[in-house]
């Protein structure tokens, strides 16, 4: 009798639309509550003199997890987004002038690694089915699993300790390959989810086996097309999208949520909600008048959480064909600046980027004959460095620019069309981040699986949460793999 129930999901980030979707599918009338006045969390977009501007997401891997909603809701994929592959997946680049292709052609690759390392060609093999075995462990059999009891992380735990997963990513990417610039190469991918190669679980090394399966993909018309597409899909099956919807609590009564009341006073009345919403923000604000909010939101308020990050938008009036769509440009430091950007209390002199250039695999995004871009500085979080970002932002975007025009895009400011930054404080303020962390709790060892916040809260037994800050974790596949926890969870309440 699911079709005359009822599900709330508080906000549309890539989590709780997975979560809408599959919820409306299953026949449960879903609304979906967003505070600002588009789609899409971190995967915003932004529109300015015909420039077009994703704000987060621009990886897209495992394409098959978004395939799964459209499936799931009876629909194809392709009448609704179109995937570009993207080739190579990354360009790396170091100070010494060095570049590495990261490439889905093994050819290619050996040739590349034997130029920085003869040895660490048959290194790499290794590592790499070390990553598939992880991979197989961790992403494909758990990764959209609920870690509801102790028991289950019991489980895991021999497949966990054959893996060494208390190994940090960087030592076991350095027990496979002997060059400092490949051990780079091979384990920055955590940062992409908030996780630094230093201190996060080898767990993480999966990434990599992930982009060889599945390929790296740019959505036609951005990662904003994607969002469009997912929020068309939902509502072509019947489900209900609110923006301008600011949550300002979870309504609670016998340890039951009823409902969700907006700051503009508005009420709907609901059988379950979910909050995609920052988990902390969900805790001590949208549940602060129960006890259970003001205790859990303590609890997570210790924590530790993920860096948060400066980006700079901006648009250019001439294409930059030396670029690749991914530019990863890693600075003079590695393990320091990384220990810096998850533990200093101010901001490093020097800095290693990501640099995109969607216009590469799609020129849509600029009017003609332009190019749109953003750049990303990974920066401590507010609750390490409390930096005036109204005071520091342009300076720091200064010293960016500085640094780009030097080594990739020269005539950038006689070029420059548009600009704008984000900075952690509207990480804060636009989403409600607690410290404005980018990507929630730290993904280390004890704040996975189990250790994160359950899909379901322990509790509030119709109560669940879905996205970065829930099992398993940041990340566009992560947090799509929670949906699919987070969903599983909501569809057997429901019918018992
Ligand atoms: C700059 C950047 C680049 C990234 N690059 C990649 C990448 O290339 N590949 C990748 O896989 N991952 C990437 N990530 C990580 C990935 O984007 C995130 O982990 C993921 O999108 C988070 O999704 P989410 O479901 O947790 O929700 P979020 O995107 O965090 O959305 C949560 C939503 O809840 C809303 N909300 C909050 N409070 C309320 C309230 N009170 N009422 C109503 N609504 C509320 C917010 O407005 C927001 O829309 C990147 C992240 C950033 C920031």
């Amino acid at each position: 009798m699911t079709d005359a129930k009822k599900a709330i999901v508080i906000g549309a980030g890539f989590g709780g639309l997975a979560l809408a979707i599959r919820l409306q599918a299953a026949g449960v009338q879903t609304t979906l509550l967003e505070k600002r006045d588009k789609p899409g969390g971190r995967a915003y977009v932004y529109h300015d003199e015909g420039f077009t501007f994703d704000a987060g997401p621009t990886v897209i891997t495992d394409p098959t997890a978004i395939e799964a909603l459209f499936t799931a809701a009876g629909r194809r994929m392709a009448d609704y987004v179109e995937l570009l592959p993207v080739a190579p997946f990354y360009q790396l680049c170091w100070e010494d002038g060095s570049r590495f292709d990261y490439a889905n052609d093994q050819a290619a690759l050996d040739r590349q690694i034997a130029q920085f390392n003869p040895r660490d060609v048959a290194g790499y093999q290794r590592f790499l089915a070390y990553s598939k075995a992880v991979f197989h462990e961790g992403y494909l059999k758990l990764g959209a699993v609920p870690f509801l009891s102790f028991r289950d992380m019991i489980q895991a735990g021999p497949q966990l300790a054959r893996l060494q997963a208390w190994r940090s990513v960087y030592a076991k990417v350095s027990s496979f390959i002997e060059d400092e610039r490949l051990r780079q190469a091979f384990s920055f991918h955590s940062l992409l989810v908030g996780g630094n190669p230093f201190a996060t679980s080898s767990i993480y090394t999966l990434i990599h086996a992930l982009e060889r399966e599945w390929g790296v993909w740019f959505p036609r018309g951005g990662t904003g097309a994607l969002v469009n597409g997912l929020v068309r899909l939902f509502e072509d099956i019947g489900g209900r999208v609110e923006l301008n919807a600011d949550v300002s609590s979870i309504e609670v009564a016998n340890d039951r949520a009823t409902g969700v009341r907006l700051e503009d006073g508005r009420q709907f009345h609901a059988d379950c909600v979910a909050s995609n919403a920052d988990v902390v923000h969900t805790y001590a604000r949208l549940l602060g008048a129960h006890p259970r909010g003001t205790q859990e939101s303590t609890r997570l308020k210790g924590k530790r959480f993920s860096n948060s990050l400066f980006v700079i938008h901006f648009g250019l009036k001439r294409p930059q064909p030396q670029l690749q769509h991914h530019t990863v440009c890693f600075g003079p430091r590695y393990r320091a600046l990384i220990q810096e950007i998850f533990k200093g209390k101010a901001l490093a002199e020097d800095f290693s980027l990501y640099l995109h250039a969607p216009c590469i695999t799609d020129p849509s995004l600029a009017p003609p004959g332009c190019s749109s871009h953003y750049v990303l500085s990974p920066v401590p979080h507010l609750g390490n460095a409390p930096i005036d970002w109204d005071v520091e932002g342009p300076r720091y975007r200064d010293r960016i620019f500085d640094y780009l025009e030097k080594h990739y895009i020269p005539g950038l400011r006689e070029d420059l069309v548009t600009c704008c930054i984000f900075t952690p404080t509207d990480f804060q303020h636009e989403l409600n981040a607690h410290l404005g962390s980018a990507f929630s709790l730290e993904p280390i060892l004890t704040q996975s699986a189990w250790f994160r916040p359950h899909n379901r809260d322990a509790k509030l037994g119709n109560v669940y949460l879905v996205g970065a800050g829930t099992h398993p974790g940041a990340g566009v596949p992560g947090v799509i793999g929670s949906a699919k926890a987070t969903a599983g969870l909501m569809l057997e309440d429901l019918h018992r």
